[in-house]
């Protein structure tokens, strides 16, 4: 008998019974023996076609005297008894969909069936249900990827990968990784030889009020998501080691740090280029990647490297999205059902207004006014600020012109959340 690992998902129609049919089927299988179920959990569609309904999954421990490509066979069976239709649209919403995870030790890789499922370490709503009924598992499979926390070992790594003359591509995060974070990774992958990434969540970029404390951590899932994405090597720095009692110094940019999110997080800015100077002297590399969800901040950061001569290039790449637009962050995790529906309309409010300014609209006040509209329509959004800026020197324009940014923050509930659009007006 193999063991092996099932994941079930449905987003259509009544997704519990679906589940709860097909585990019925998938028991009634002669060479099928259940071990271990996990509970149902919620999870949003991931590359899934707009307006997707969100999914409702599971995990099953079973043994089997099947080999792989029969039983998903008779996987697929069930799948079709339960009426799921296959359509030529990817990731179309489905009644049930079966994948085996997991197959003993075993690898295996013809036309229809991978295993591992290539997906399983890219996929937070595999992976909790997962850890749920086999946490030593995830635990071996979590080891596969390097963790350093040492300042210390990291250089040592760090002259190692030098000594090689190998290339060192950069991801500062601050973890809990989404789809946007493995993006700046599978870049840094594609661009270097090494890719690196931190994982630090840097108390002096926080407010007194703000969300230190209860900022998501999960550090074995972390190590799952990067390493599927291609990162080399985790650095994990312990805030005692890079703040020490007697820490004194700070790095602070200017004028493009004030405004914007700037003047609602006073110190915001001085914590980030504290602590990205600070990893770019440990990690030293040729490129670091950061996200343009971030806007403010990695023009702030690209003018401290530039001003200070630092010897590195940074890369920015565009915002990852879900499926309904909203920007993935690790903060909307904190969104309940109605918050996370509403936030929706931070996209939708920049789309309609870049149509605007296509359409010859150039008058700041009236976009903003629009956008706000949208916003305040939402019952749990609050605005903290929209503002259309020059997107170099961040200075509000009356009148859209040359290269801009429209970018907002607004608070659903107690999380505040940012989002941005570029625009270029000839
Ligand atoms: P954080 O962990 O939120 O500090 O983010 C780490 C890096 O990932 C920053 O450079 C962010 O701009 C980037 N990032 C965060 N969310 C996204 C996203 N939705 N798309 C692309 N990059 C992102």
């Amino acid at each position: 008998m193999v063991e092996s690992y099932i994941g079930l998902g449905s987003n259509l129609g009544d997704r519990r019974k679906n589940i709860e049919k097909a585990l019925e089927l998938i028991k009634a299988l002669p060479a099928v023996k259940i071990v271990k179920s996990s509970s149902l959990y919620e999870s949003r569609p991931q590359g899934c076609p707009a307006g997707s309904p969100d999914f409702l999954n599971s995990v099953l421990k079973i043994k089997t005297s099947l080999p792989a490509p029969e039983l998903l066979r008779q996987l697929q069976d069930i799948e079709n008894k339960l009426g799921r239709k296959r359509t030529s649209q990817r990731n179309a919403p489905r009644g049930i969909d079966l994948d085996i995870l997991l197959y003993g030790r075993q690898k295996i890789n013809l036309p229809r069936l991978k295993i591992p499922h290539p997906r399983l370490k890219e996929r937070a709503f595999v992976l909790k249900p997962l850890k749920e009924i086999a946490p030593r598992l995830i635990h071996s499979l979590a080891e596969e990827i390097p963790v350093i926390s040492k300042i210390a070992r990291m250089r040592q790594f760090i002259q190692e990968i030098k000594k090689q003359d190998k290339t060192i591509g950069f991801v500062p995060t601050m973890g809990y990784l989404h789809q946007g974070h493995l993006s700046l990774i599978k870049q840094a992958k594609k661009d270097c030889d090494i890719c690196l990434l931190s994982v630090f969540v840097n108390p002096i970029q926080f407010g007194p009020q703000e969300d230190y404390k209860k900022y998501p951590r999960d550090l074995e899932q972390d190590r799952l998501l990067a390493r599927s994405a291609g990162c080399d090597c985790v650095f994990y720095p312990e805030v005692k080691e890079m703040y020490p009692e007697d820490y004194l110094t700070y790095v602070e940019v200017d004028k493009i740090s004030q405004g914007l999110c700037g003047r609602s997080r006073p110190g915001h800015f001085r914590g980030v280029t504290t602590v990205v100077n600070k990893l770019f002297n440990i990690v030293q590399p040729d490129i670091a990647y950061f996200g343009q969800k971030d806007y403010q901040q990695a023009l702030v950061i690209k003018r401290m490297v530039s001003d200070l001569n630092m010897p590195l290039k940074i890369k920015v790449m565009p915002i990852i999205r879900e499926a309904d637009g909203l920007a993935m962050s690790s903060r909307n995790s904190y969104l309940n059902p109605q918050e996370r529906e509403d936030a929706a309309v931070l996209e939708q409010s920049l789309c309609k207004a870049k149509r605007l300014i296509e359409s010859g609209e150039r008058d700041s006040a009236k976009i903003i006014a629009k956008i706000k509209e949208d916003i305040a329509a939402k019952d749990s959004a609050n605005i903290d600020y929209v503002s259309i800026v020059n997107s170099k020197t961040l200075e509000e324009l009356k009148t859209i012109r040359g290269d801009a940014v429209i970018t907002l923050a607004v608070w659903f509930g107690k999380t505040r959340l940012i989002d941005n659009m570029t625009i270029r007006c000839l």
